[in-house]
């Protein structure tokens, strides 16, 4: 039983552009890094604030990291998203003018880089949630 492999742990791709960066085989723009996370900036912002922050995990998505991640993980992930949020200085709730997170998962989502990564935007009103169909 303890040599099965679960399906989840397949499910993660070390190959990944996220998991490369990690290895620091390739660079990236580094805005904090703690023991649990890293935030870099996109390389293609789509705002002037564009932050990527990602577990250092092999975490797929954020319901992978919460089901099978320790609570160490967990917090230390949501720790270093406040981080990026306080350095930045984008919280409403210090008087800034705020921010948006996404976090992309599988299909529906249209997830193009198979490890963690929530979204952090800002540094413009970015429009409504969603596109209308
Ligand atoms: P998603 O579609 O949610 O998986 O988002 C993937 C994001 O990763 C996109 O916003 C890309 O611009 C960004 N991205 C891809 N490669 C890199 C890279 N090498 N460095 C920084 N961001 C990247």
């Amino acid at each position: 039983v303890g040599s099965e492999m679960c399906i989840r742990d397949s499910l993660y791709d070390d190959q990944n552009i996220f998991a490369k960066i990690l290895r620091s085989e390739i660079p990236n723009e580094t805005v904090l890094e703690t023991e649990f996370a890293l935030a870099f900036n996109d390389i293609a912002p789509q705002a002037p604030v564009h932050v990527l922050v990602i577990p250092k995990g092999p975490y797929v998505c954020y319901d992978h990291l919460l089901s099978e991640g320790s609570s160490e993980e967990i917090l230390g992930f949501n720790n270093a998203i406040l981080q990026v949020i306080q350095k930045l200085e984008l919280s409403p709730m210090d008087g800034n003018s705020g921010y948006r997170i996404i976090s992309n998962a599988g299909v529906y989502g249209v997830q193009d880089v198979p490890h963690l990564h929530m979204h952090i935007l800002s540094g413009r009103s970015l429009g409504r949630m969603i596109e209308k169909d």
